[in-house]
């Protein structure tokens, strides 16, 4: 017979997945010898057994009846007593704490009888009525569902008509009155009197509150915590006490810890003569603990006891509930606390020092997700400002420039050093260089998985995205607000991390890695065995993803630096050639701009390997729009005088639309071009090994590893490797450095990874470019998924997570991990790192952890997440080793 009720004292803080937490905390705390009023908890199967079948399991109500039967023996009083009643509480509890989701029922016994016996037991009348109408009041709206504002009217009414302002104002005629009207309420809403047998009473609250289990607001919270469905709730049926009986009387939440900042400082507030929900309620403005030790020096002195023997026990910050009956102190809940990042980090760093974990379990209670709070620019907490707008904090941190409305503007005004912030009504694919030069970017529409959304999260640039009080006219550039108007060159500020859009400058506190961060990250990189590398392209990323502790460049985009004011006629020159001399010459002109490039990057990673990537998207990108092109003819058609500019633009229209490609993705690209086009792969190769060998003669230590990206057969590699290895040899001789290079590839296409075996055998390395090989696997472009299909797709459950956040690893991921093994099987020495979006994201980590790879490499921000991320994946190691 499947037992499905336990005493409190049959419990332990092991079965929560039975009890629930607060029930097996109250159990435990029961175990423990602290004061917990008696009781008794119904699982969590009774509930599931509730939920699949309307009605109690075989069994339950016999168990109910006995464990009622032994806690009135043991209270000496009976539930429902004429003379001295026994009243209960009724008081959810799932495994997994959902704060506020689901209900509770206090005061459960009370009926016109038993309260005269409560009046006349405790000598205070009006204590029984308040009691009464509080539990009407809370067993009408959760059990009956009569709303709870009904009842609240009508105390306000009767507080006006008595000229007071606080319930504790009103007497005990008021509250006898003011219960009968209750009752009236009930018997109109809900069609029935209010149930005054205590076993019927206690039956219906069982079982609404295993309903309160499927309520919306619970189903909502579990989808957005990840929390599954059929964990349902136990139930806790406990004695009441009472903090509502008088000046010696309190009731209070409190922390070991001080759940913001981690201090280590008993934190928490209190209410004199009040009954629980008074507290969260904002009735009246609580004290702070502090005073408890004026006011009840001795409860002070008890509870401070209880609060250090549970957190030691419990070996972790405790968020606990009490309440003191004239002057005797009771033990109502406690529970791990929820703390912010800087807390938890700060938490776990002093619990550590203080002996009370290891540092294992250090590591382990900070969350790699909650660091990217702390990894962005913050708006400064002591400044003052208004906030104009809000939209869905789409990229973490703040950022502070001018408006701007186009990306060409954005991308002038970046490029002369200016902070703007690029607001668009949605931005497209068109808009990256100018979301590349803006501080942050603002739309007025799209949502999370907006183009802006992801391009910026990808950056590490703070986004607000769906802003929709915000009214953008193009034409006149400006934004209209609430009747406010923003002009162009204005300045405002966006926090990414709440969705604030604010007029004017706003202080920002840069981020940095505190004291507490760089004990648990060195204490993380003890353990995990995954190296971590980040993406940069510029010397300012490298530079703080090496603050953060980047262990050197997994992803050194050419093309980046391809694309200022000062590069890109000539790149458009090299591209639009057409003889190879007018390429070499292009080429030539590119070279020593690159090359000072790669000095500066190389210099900031000094000891530490970087991967550079030649030259991989579609040409196209470089190129003049086609659009923009004819306008322009257009233009210049009319106007006398432009005949020479005229017949320039012709043929670079010509030019153009010769490049143009139907599917540029999957078009001339990645080593495509070098294996096509004389000269391209050569000039690049030149910058870099003319950088490195540079350094080398400054003393310096510079790692350069070669990628050739978009490869699919081993042709191009091996095309593509001996031109990389003569031009370097040739530089090396030339330069008479000796120097130590690397040249691999990236695995991006499915056909590379299949044939890993083949082209593994010529390369130094893999990097699997996860971003391309999610595209080519799925058939998805990213741009159309995210914005037309993939959020239905998430929505109807045809995928669980985006595949572009997330690694897909029944799909991709099994193309990676065919790729290790077939390479490694050619050639045991290869290094096999990722460098895709997913090397940020904690789960996909733990996949690059199992397989085995060397490295993930990631966005600077994310370094700090990855390095974390890494290590709980190692952890996740030795637990299942211990299983
Ligand atoms: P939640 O999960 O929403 O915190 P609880 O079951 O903890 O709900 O109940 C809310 C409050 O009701 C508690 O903080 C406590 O103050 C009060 N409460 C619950 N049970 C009792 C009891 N047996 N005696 C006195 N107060 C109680
Ligand atoms: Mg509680
Ligand atoms: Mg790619």
């Amino acid at each position: 017979m499947t037992k499905y009720v336990y005493d409190f004292d049959e419990g332990d803080a092991g079965m929560k997945k039975l009890l629930g937490g607060k029930g097996s905390n109250l159990a435990e705390m029961t175990r423990l010898g602290l004061p917990v009023p008696p009781g008794f908890t119904i699982t969590t199967e009774a509930c599931n057994h509730y939920t699949a079948h309307g009605e109690y399991p075989p069994g339950l109500q016999e168990e109910i009846d006995e464990h009622l039967r032994r806690l009135e023996e043991r209270m000496g009083k009976k539930l429902g007593d004429k003379r001295d009643p026994l009243l209960v509480s009724v008081r959810s509890g799932a495994a997994i704490s959902m704060p506020g989701m689901m209900d509770t029922v206090l005061n459960l016994g009370l009926n016109d009888e038993s309260v005269k016996g409560l009046a006349e037991q405790t000598g205070d009348e009006r204590f029984a009525y308040d009691a009464y109408r509080r539990f009407i009041q809370m067993f009408a709206d959760i059990v009956m569902g009569v709303e709870r504002s009904l009842f609240e009217e009508r105390i306000s009414k009767r507080k006006e008509q008595r000229g007071v302002t606080q319930d504790v104002e009103l007497t005990a005629d008021d509250w006898k009155e003011l219960v009968e009207e209750f009752k009236a309420i009930v018997r109109e809403k809900a069609g029935r009197d209010f149930p005054s047998d205590p076993r019927e009473q206690l039956d219906l609250a069982i079982r609404a509150v295993f309903r309160s289990w499927n309520n919306p607001r619970a189903i909502t919270y579990r989808k957005q915590y990840d929390i599954p469905d059929d964990l349902g709730t136990a139930v806790n049926v406990q004695t009441m006490v009472f903090g509502n009986k008088g000046e010696d009387s309190a009731t209070g939440v409190c922390f070991t810890r001080d759940p913001s900042t981690g201090e280590k400082r008993r934190f928490g507030e209190y209410l004199v003569n009040a009954q629980g929900e008074d507290v969260v309620a904002g009735i009246r403005t609580p004290n702070s603990l502090d005073r408890l030790a004026e006011e009840m020096p001795e409860l002070y002195e008890q509870l401070t006891q209880v609060m250090d023997k549970l957190e030691k026990h419990y070996r972790d910050m405790q968020d606990i509930e009490f309440t003191i009956e004239q002057k005797k102190l009771y033990m109502l809940q406690t529970r791990t606390g929820k703390r912010t990042a800087a807390a938890a980090l700060k938490i776990a760093v002093d619990m550590v020092e203080e002996g009370l974990i290891t540092k294992e379990e250090a590591v382990a209670r900070v969350q790699p997700d909650q660091l990217d709070q702390l990894l962005h620019p913050r708006l400064d907490p002591d400044a003052q400002y208004d906030v104009i707008a809000r939209g869905l904090p789409a990229s973490p941190g703040a950022a502070v420039g001018e408006v701007v409305f186009d990306a060409d503007t954005a991308e002038v005004r970046g490029s002369r050093g200016e902070k703007v912030i690029l607001v668009r009504w949605e931005t497209t694919p068109d808009d990256i260089h100018g979301i590349i030069a803006a501080q942050g970017v603002l739309t007025s529409h799209g949502g999370m998985t907006s183009h802006a959304a992801v391009v910026a999260r990808g950056m590490g640039k703070p986004c607000i995205c769906g802003a929709e009080a915000i009214k953008i006219n193009q034409a006149e550039r400006i934004f209209e607000v609430n009747g406010l108007v923003v002009r162009e060159g204005d300045t405002i500020t966006i926090d990414g991390t709440s969705g604030k859009v604010i007029l004017g400058e706003v202080k920002l506190i840069e981020p940095k890695v505190d004291v507490n961060l760089e004990k648990i990250l060195s204490w993380a990189s003890e353990i995990r065995r995954l190296g971590v590398r980040t993406n940069a392209d510029t010397p300012e990323d490298a530079k703080r993803a090496r603050d953060f502790g980047a262990e050197g460049i997994g992803l050194c985009r050419i093309e980046h630096m391809l694309i200022g004011e000062d590069r890109l006629p000539i790149v458009r020159r090299m591209i639009l050639a057409e003889t190879e001399e007018a390429r070499e010459e292009a080429l030539m002109e590119l070279e020593p701009l690159l090359r000072r490039d790669f000095e500066r990057i190389l210099e900031i990673m000094d000891g530490l390997p970087v991967t550079i990537r030649l030259l991989d998207p579609p040409l196209h990108e470089f190129l003049p729009n086609l659009v923009d092109l004819r306008v322009e003819l257009e233009r210049l058609k009319h106007v006398p005088g432009e005949r020479e500019e005229y017949e320039a633009k012709e043929r670079l229209l010509a030019r153009v639309r010769a490049e143009s490609e139907a599917n540029p993705m999957l078009g001339l690209r990645g080593c495509r071009v070098g294996c096509t086009m004389g000269g391209v792969t050569e000039a690049q190769v030149r910058a870099i090994i003319k950088a490195a060998c540079d350094l080398k003669k400054q003393g310096k230590d510079p790692r350069v590893e070669i990628m050739v990206p978009l490869v699919a057969f081993r042709k191009e590699l091996e095309i593509e490797r001996e031109k990389i290895i003569r031009v370097a040899e040739g530089v090396k001789e030339a330069m008479e450095v000796d120097l130590d290079y690397l040249v691999g590839t990236m695995i991006e296409l499915p056909r590379a990874a299949l044939t890993a075996d083949q082209i593994g055998e010529i390369a130094d390395f893999f990097s699997f470019g996860t971003n391309d090989l999610t595209q080519t696997t799925l058939g998805f472009s990213r741009d159309d998924a995210e914005a037309k299909f993939l959020p239905v797709y998430l929505e109807e459950g045809i995928l669980t997570d985006n595949p572009f956040q997330t690694l897909d690893l029944e799909g991709v991921g099994k193309l990676v991990r065919m790729a290790c093994e077939l390479s490694r099987e050619v050639n045991p020495k290869i290094k096999l790192g990722i460098c895709g979006e997913h090397g940020g994201d904690p789960r996909s980590i733990r996949f690059c952890h199992e397989v085995g790879l060397d490295y993930v490499s990631c966005s600077p921000f994310r370094v700090p997440v990855a390095i974390l991320a890494a290590a709980h994946a190692a952890l996740g190691d030795v637990q299942d080793a211990t299983k």
